[in-house]
């Protein structure tokens, strides 16, 4: 199942939430119980730039502390 994020309106809590579609009507905040969440876009962009999951590395740096 998707996992979808949410902010509630009432208190500002945000929280993400493993549901399924049927589920979605039905959200509340774990915090106040309101129904007066909005929904957050999805971490996950389609069609956007994709970021390279090359680590940085710093080579001016030594490890060893002198
Ligand atoms: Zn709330």
């Amino acid at each position: 199942m998707p996992i979808f994020e949410y902010k509630c309106g009432d208190c500002g809590n945000e929280f993400d939430l493993l549901i399924s579609n049927s589920d979605k009507e039905n959200v509340r905040c774990p915090e106040c119980l309101s129904t007066k969440v909005e929904q957050l876009l999805s971490l996950f962009n389609t069609g956007g730039k994709r970021a390279s999951a090359a680590p940085l590395k710093c080579d001016t740096c030594s490890l060893s502390g002198g």
